[in-house]
């Protein structure tokens, strides 16, 4: 955690779900009830297919949806692509970007991600925007390496309107249940923190940093109370209510 930071705890649903899902994200936002929105933000990105629907089962609630990508461009010929303005008219106030799983299945690059970024966040949209190190870059020593190129180059120099959010996710912790020491998240997160007060001064200590890499209810109370982790970005267990509240139950313990 990070004195003066309200952590969230962001759901990604990857390529899984459908209308028949929802029920879920209504369980979610009746479980995301006052005492735990008084300690954390909760938020869930779905297929883009469900944005709508899910943004209005949460409509009067107090869970947030999002996507799990989107276009640089406000428009155009990108068939396939979504917008962020079409993100925001389903009802989305969030978007992740850079996510591992596109880097590697789309080859995006950091610039890339950098202008999805800027678009993102140009929207007023809550933009998470994932690094994290192979396990070939750990194992060769590499990880702060990585995770200051992916830093310097994914993010924008400057932004206004939305909230940027930054993920710091091992590539070879996703899906694999496999999770990194305290200690190393930790140092990971300490590293994050400089960089970005070094960038950019003072909104640099404001910055929500996530960790993501199968985090579980039962290991979401050790990762959650290391310095600087103000949050989870959580992807199988989120995809069933009672484990994402779980995970968020994590922070009534810390
Ligand atoms: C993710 O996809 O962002 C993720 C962290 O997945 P999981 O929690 O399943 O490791």
């Amino acid at each position: 955690m990070t004195p003066g930071i309200k952590p969230l705890v962001a759901g990604n649903w990857k390529m899984n779900g459908t209308s028949a899902s929802l029920g879920e994200i209504g369980a979610m936002n009746t479980g995301f009830d006052a005492g735990l929105q008084q300690k954390i933000d909760m938020l869930v990105c779905v297929p883009a297919t469900l944005l709508f629907q899910a943004s209005e089962v949460a409509r009067n609630g107090r869970l947030q949806t999002g996507a799990q990508d989107c276009h640089a461009r406000s428009s155009g010929a990108h068939t396939g692509d979504i917008s962020v303005a079409m993100i925001a008219d389903a009802g989305g106030s969030a978007v992740i970007v850079g996510h591992s799983e596109r880097r590697a299945d789309h080859g995006e690059t950091s610039e890339a991600v950098r202008e999805k970024a800027v678009a993102g966040l140009g929207e007023g949209l809550q933009t998470i925007v994932c690094i994290g190190e192979t396990e070939e870059e750990r194992k060769g020593g590499k990880t702060l390496d990585v995770l200051k190129e992916q830093l310097a180059l994914s993010l924008p120099d400057q932004w206004q309107g939305g909230e940027l959010v930054v993920a710091y996710e091992p590539v070879w912790a996703i899906g694999t249940g496999l999770t990194p020491t305290a200690d190393d998240v930790a140092e990971a997160h300490a590293f994050m923190r400089a960089e970005l007060v070094g960038r950019y001064g003072e909104i640099g200590n404001a910055i929500r940093l996530l960790y993501g890499g199968s985090v579980k209810p039962g290991n979401a109370k050790e990762l959650m109370a290391v310095a600087n982790v103000d949050g989870a970005l959580v992807g199988g267990a989120s995809l069933k209510a009672a484990d994402l509240l779980g995970i968020a139950a994590a922070y009534l313990e810390i």
